[in-house]
């Protein structure tokens, strides 16, 4: 199984369509619009896939950043990844200690690393 099976179904929709316009140039219809057919058939469906793949909870919840140590470049580094969709997830790597921490909802005013109490973030006062 590929890693990429919407972009292979799209690539070869694509290839199948051009292939069909080929054939109707020199006039060989009958393959060109098998081949066309094809083409959109497999197009339609790699879209098809890429939405489902989109509104998939489980491939977002599985996704995580690796854990491990940000470089220390004179200050506290910490790195913020909010999901696009719901539920909405906020995934916070601490710096000093590289832990990671996921906590609902967008991204937090200020954040307290639970793990070595150091505060990653405040609130920019204005
Ligand atoms: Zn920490």
């Amino acid at each position: 199984m590929s890693r990429y099976p919407r972009e292979n179904f799209i690539l070869s929709g694509f290839i199948c369509i051009a292939f069909g316009a080929f054939f109707t140039v020199v006039e060989v219809y009958t393959l060109a619009s098998t081949v066309g057919v094809l083409g959109i058939i497999l197009f339609i469906f790699g879209m098809s896939l890429r939405s489902k793949l989109g509104m998939s909870e489980s491939a977002i919840r599985e996704w995580r950043p690796d854990e491990g140590q940000l470089p220390d470049a004179g200050r506290v580094m910490y790195r913020v990844d909010v999901t696009m969709d719901e539920p909405i997830e906020s995934t916070i790597v601490c710096g000093p200690c590289g832990k990671i921490t996921v906590q609902p909802g967008p991204r937090p005013d200020s954040f307290i690393c639970p793990s070595c109490q150091v505060q990653l973030w405040a609130a920019e006062e204005e």
